[in-house]
């Protein structure tokens, strides 16, 4: 049986509607407290394995056809979005999409919606962690979201999710839209988030970001695994150089 935590995905065969096949027999695992990249072209299906664990498929029309994911032995496979966070798994989506009329404090509010058993003083507790990653969020913690810069609209996404605690923190394309700078310091914390026990998966279209990040690195092609292996190893490959760092 796989260690506690370790999180497992198995011969992953996605459908949209009837007949468009967007992953085949897909596996990847992320061990517990590892940082796993997941990477590929448009198109690949990285958006797709992410909706199948967090259990947003159906909003999009999709569903798993066949294979599993489990996250320490739970499965996770067709179960809805709330129980995938009540088993520790949480998504921060593309685009960030904070609530921009909301302010960055009742953001934060919202990572706790639906989660079973938490007292009040855990939440402030968990809000005060977050703020303490995230210093510029306490500074304007009674700002409306909208109000924040790209890079800081990132980082409250990021803040929502640790708000209920996860033990995976799902990452789609954090670098998404921001300058080389911003970039630099979501890396940052990304590393301090792992650094500090929680395990990540991240999905990005940068693959020497997330080659510098991860642990170990997954490459998606059309929706099959192409290479798998060391985040060093897979930055050493000349097909990954070639095709995914843009060297010649
Ligand atoms: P991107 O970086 O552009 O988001 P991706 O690697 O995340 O790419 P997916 O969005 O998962 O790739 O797409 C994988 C395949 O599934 C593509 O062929 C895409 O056209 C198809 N697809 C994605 N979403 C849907 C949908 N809602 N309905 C039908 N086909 C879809």
């Amino acid at each position: 049986p796989a260690p506690p935590d370790t999180f497992e995905v198995r011969d992953l065969t996605v459908v949209y509607g009837r007949s468009v096949r967007a992953l085949h027999g897909v596996s990847l695992e992320v061990p517990a407290k590892g940082i796993v990249a997941l990477l590929g072209a448009n198109g690949a299906g990285k958006s797709t394995l992410l909706r199948a664990v967090s259990g947003t498929l159906p909003m999009h029309g999709g569903a798993v056809e066949s294979g599993s994911i489990t996250f320490g032995g739970e499965q996770l496979t067709g179960r809805s979005p709330a129980d995938v966070v009540a088993a520790g798994v949480v998504q921060v989506p593309e685009g960030r999409r904070v609530f921009s009329g909301l302010s960055v404090e009742d953001n934060l509010r919202t990572g706790r919606l639906g989660l079973r058993g938490q007292s009040r003083a855990s939440a402030r507790e968990t809000a005060e962690q977050v703020y303490a990653l995230f210093p510029v969020l306490a500074e304007r913690r009674r700002q409306a979201a909208g109000l924040l810069s790209g890079g800081e609209q990132q980082m409250l996404a990021m803040g929502r999710a640790l708000m209920a605690r996860p033990r995976l923190l799902l990452l789609d394309e954090p670098s998404l839209g921001l300058a080389p700078q911003v970039t630099e310091r979501i890396a940052g914390i990304v590393r301090r988030i792992h650094e500090e026990g929680t395990a990540v998966l991240v999905v990005e279209q940068n693959a020497s970001l997330a080659l510098e990040l991860a642990d170990r690195a997954c490459v998606l092609d059309v929706g099959r695994v192409r290479l798998a292996g060391p985040a060093e190893e897979l930055s050493r490959s000349d097909e990954v150089r070639r095709l995914y760092l843009g060297e010649h």
